[in-house]
């Protein structure tokens, strides 16, 4: 499994820039890690490399925001929802659909997401010490990481 070493929160955006190049609309990104390890900071730099000029934030109100870009762009995140089975499935449909790509923090109920869109990446953050990221990129159903 690809990994990688950041040593800033602009080295994480700039590894988000080069994943992004090699997404397609329908494609899922799931990305996991600790509170504070730098999941919305990576989704911001994967964001700002697919046009997004919106302000990248995590979504606090709602489980995700949707940005305009030429391939729209949606940003969950899952940390408050219990359980996604319980919630209305068009819920989800709001956010996740063939044509556009999507980034989820703290992903959950994998064969719900899939019922929507391709997971085709999976990012995993850990704490290095400081300002040190370990970031692991693994490649779903053989797409080229
Ligand atoms: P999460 O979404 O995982 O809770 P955030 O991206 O919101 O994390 O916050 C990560 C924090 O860590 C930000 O303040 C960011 O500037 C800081 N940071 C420091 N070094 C790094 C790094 N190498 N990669 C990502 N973020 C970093
Ligand atoms: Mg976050």
């Amino acid at each position: 499994m690809p990994s990688y070493r950041t040593a800033s929160a602009q080295e994480t955006e700039a590894l988000a820039a080069d994943l992004a190049a090699g997404l397609r609309p329908g494609d899922v990104v799931l990305v996991e890690g600790d509170l504070g390890a730098g999941k919305t900071t990576f989704v911001r730099g994967a964001c700002r490399a697919l046009g997004v000029t919106a302000l990248v934030t995590s979504p606090t109100f709602t489980i995700g925001q949707r940005y305009a870009a030429p391939v729209g762009v949606s940003h969950l995140d899952l940390y408050r929802v219990a359980d996604l089975g319980d919630e209305d499935p068009e819920l989800l449909a709001d956010y996740l659909g063939p044509d556009r790509i999507a980034f989820v923090e703290w992903p959950q109920d994998e064969p719900l997401i899939q019922g929507f869109g391709r997971i085709a990446r999976r990012v995993r953050i850990e704490h290095d010490g400081d300002d040190r990221r370990r970031v692991e990129i693994s490649e779903v159903d053989g797409v080229a990481a």
